[in-house]
């Protein structure tokens, strides 16, 4: 886990009273291009989105468009779209409340001043599009807009959390989820953690293998040890007093200049569903401070050789501070790409390794974010809608297999980092290369949850806004230094329409005022193209087979019951059991109920979240897989559950039906479509096409069963 400076990363947020104003300690700041105070006043209306209740303002706003009109119309057609255009432009300021965003306020400020957007640092009376959290979702009771985080996520990536979610498809997935180490739950899984290695020391007498000890909710490298054997000392010590993960140590990483190093990479998930990833296509490699050394007993302790955390090696006086993105001891992972590259390293090779890894662990993470989000956004309820900036660390094997080490809830967006000028006084300098990095990762995924962008588009005016990648090219791509956008020298540049004197001549074609009007309406012309790109939906057709437990949690979801609860009671596994049709002779009500406080009991006594009873999602996943076993003997576990969970949707698809018919009780229409008889139902193929297709799929695979048997 790294941070800038000394600010610690996914650590578990320090409680703080909801609603309680986490104020930044400067002045009140309005952005540069903020319209006048009267108009907040006023209430500029929110787009209708989301749950959001659609803004009073709305008739108003028409109402000021129209204002006018006639006077205008003696002016020149382009003159007037321009006003028009930028009346639009100024209306249509998204608002930022950053009051909670903390260590991350410096990179927000920068990003939201590149999109001339409106930050409220103090908070707003009206609802504000954006509101920008530092720590975690429940900073605050929101009712509306997007919330920078996901409720829940916190909890999902702590080390123990997220190495169960990545056991559960490892169990489904063996071979797709092996770019995570093997990894033990502790104290729960000693023994198994003692059987197995001694099993594979037996079965393989030359490994001599390494582990690494990390403490759950541990953050910076906090606590983390290595050992060479279960029976180290220190483990048994701390074994009771401590959960954590044990993993098996990669001891043979890539290296660079005879360096261990890793990589950070911003990962936005926008939306959960309709499932949305983007990743950022540059991150930041850290480096330890000591050449690297295979562990041996006697280099076990040296963490400047073995954790590349850069708040522990900032210790070391071998650390490199560099102005230069392309050296030093943080440099950007484009810097190692193209190092990587001159040795002939196939770059789109590990590019796409590293996107898989990343789509694969957020479906890993996804089904319990969705519990998580139903909880604390029910539907139907006011709220906002969540999107999230991730923080994945990814070490490289020798042999440039990607490794997932962890995933950052909280990121570190500091842009400067504390340097010592003389012994015991530091100062806070700007780091360029988290500047490079962080600003645009923030503002990008602004621009990506730009809650305008529809209707900003919808408003272009044709003889204006022209199709800008024709005749207006980024301003980017014409400066000779594109890092420079990403600067804060660079915000001089992207505010060109307001202090065009001296750079409009060598950027704009003769005669292109009206292009000049356009960026001063349309900040994004003037912008980088976006540093984040789509990785889902757009690679789904190759990873929707993975989302097996997504469809558990849904069925899970369903049979919840009661609205906020994140735990199901017996009854609802009853109903879920009979709704979709899982017992019979063979398996009787009564052993529905064994089953479910067998596995309840088990999950619930390993002090997980007491704070409900009942069954939670991961119990509800070790249920299903039994049953899954218990019906489908002679295929293997992922089969068993696909098919298992095909029968159950099969069978929910058909009660909704019968439900959906039933309600409109037109008798008539009913005879129809389909007739209720106690016996079950009788479909027409012409209005029943999807169910039937379903019928047809689990056919098919009864005969492949039966086939195989
Ligand atoms: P923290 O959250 O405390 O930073 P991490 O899981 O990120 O914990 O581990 C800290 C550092 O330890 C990583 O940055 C990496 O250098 C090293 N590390 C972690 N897990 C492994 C592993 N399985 N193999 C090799 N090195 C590891």
């Amino acid at each position: 886990m790294e941070s800038a400076g000394t600010e610690p990363e996914s650590c578990p947020p320090a409680p703080e009273p909801p609603g309680s104003p986490a104020l930044p300690a400067e002045e009140p700041e309005r952005s540069e291009a903020a319209p006048e105070p009267q108009q907040e006043a006023e209430g500029v209306p929110p787009p209708a989105q989301g749950r959001r209740p659609s803004g009073p303002g709305s008739k108003g706003q028409a109402k000021r468009c129209g204002a006018g009109k006639g006077g205008r119309a003696k002016r020149g057609s382009t003159r007037r779209a321009g006003e028009e255009g930028g009346r639009l432009a100024r209306r249509a300021h998204v608002t930022v409340d950053s009051s909670k965003a903390k260590t991350s306020l410096e990179a927000l400020k920068l990003s939201l001043r590149q999109l001339r957007w409106r930050e409220f640092p103090f908070g707003r009376r009206l609802p504000c599009d954006i509101y920008w959290h530092g720590v975690s979702f429940h900073d605050n009771d929101i009712f509306s807009g997007q919330v920078n985080k996901f409720p829940g996520m916190t909890e999902m990536v702590r080390k123990i959390t997220l190495s169960r979610a990545v056991r559960t498809m490892q169990d489904l997935f063996p071979e797709e989820y092996n770019f995570y180490p093997h990894s033990w739950i502790l104290p729960e899984e000693f023994p198994l953690f003692v059987a197995e290695v001694r099993m594979m020391k037996e079965s393989d007498p030359p490994w001599k293998p390494t582990f690494i000890v990390k403490p759950d909710g541990g953050c910076q490298g906090d606590g983390i040890y290595l050992i060479k054997d279960p029976s180290d000392i220190r483990l048994a010590g701390n074994l009771q007093s401590r959960p954590a993960v044990v993993q098996e140590y990669i001891s043979k990483p890539l290296l660079i200049d005879k360096l261990k190093f890793d990589i950070r990479l911003y990962v936005l998930l926008k939306s959960l569903e309709p499932l949305e990833i983007y990743i950022a296509k540059d991150g930041l490699s850290r480096f330890c401070t000591e050449p690297y050394q295979e562990p041996t007993l006697k280099n076990l302790h040296q963490v400047f050789m073995h954790l590349t955390n850069y708040s522990l090696n900032i210790h070391s006086g071998n650390f490199i501070h560099s102005d230069n993105v392309n050296t030093g001891s943080k440099r950007t992972f484009s810097s190692v790409l193209y190092r990587l590259s001159s040795k002939g390293v196939d770059i789109k090779k590990l590019w796409s390794d590293i996107i898989s890894l990343v789509i694969k662990t957020v479906i890993a993470l996804t089904p319990e974010l969705k519990v998580y989000y139903q909880s604390d956004i029910p539907a139907g309820k006011p709220g906002p809608t969540c999107f999230q900036i991730l923080g994945f660390d990814i070490l490289l094997m020798k042999n440039l297999k990607p490794v997932l080490l962890e995933v950052n809830a909280n990121p570190s967006m500091r842009i400067e980092h504390e340097q010592e000028l003389s012994p015991g006084v530091f100062e806070n300098v700007p780091s360029p290369v988290d500047e490079e990095i962080k600003v645009a990762v923030i503002r990008d995924t602004l621009r990506l949850m730009d809650p305008y962008k529809k209707k900003k588009k919808d408003n272009q005016l044709p003889d204006t806004c022209m199709d800008s990648k024709q005749r207006f090219p980024p301003i980017s791509s014409r400066l000779p230094q594109s890092n420079l956008q990403f600067s804060k020298f660079a915000i001089v540049r992207s505010q060109l329409s307001e202090n065009a004197a001296d750079t409009k001549d060598e950027l704009l074609e003769p005669g292109s005022t009206d292009q000049l009007e356009h960026i001063s309406k349309n900040p994004e012309a003037s912008l980088p193209s976006l540093c984040l790109k789509q990785v889902f939906p757009k690679y789904a057709k190759q990873f929707n087979y993975l989302r097996l437990v997504d469809r558990m949690a849904a069925l899970f979801i369903r049979f919840l019951g009661v609205k906020g609860t994140m735990k199901l009671g017996p009854t609802g596994f009853r109903t879920f059991i009979r709704n979709c049709k899982l017992s019979n002779s063979n398996f009787s009500m009564a052993s529905v109920d064994i089953l479910y406080i067998d596995i309840t009991r088990r999950w619930n006594s390993m002090g997980l979240d007491q704070r409900e009873s009942g069954m939670c999602l991961q119990a509800f996943v070790e249920a299903f897989f039994c049953l899954a076993q218990r019906r489908y003997k002679s295929l293997s576990l992922q089969e068993q559950v696909a098919s298992l969970i095909d029968f159950c949707e099969y069978h929910l698809a058909i009660l909704d039906e019968k439900r959906l018919v039933c309600s409109r009780g037109i008798t008539e229409r009913r005879a129809a479509l389909v007739t209720c008889q106690p016996d079950g139902l009788h479909l027409t193929a012409a209005t029943h096409a999807p169910l039937l297709n379903r019928m047809t799929a689990a056919n098919k695979r009864t005969d492949y069963r039966n086939h195989r048997s």
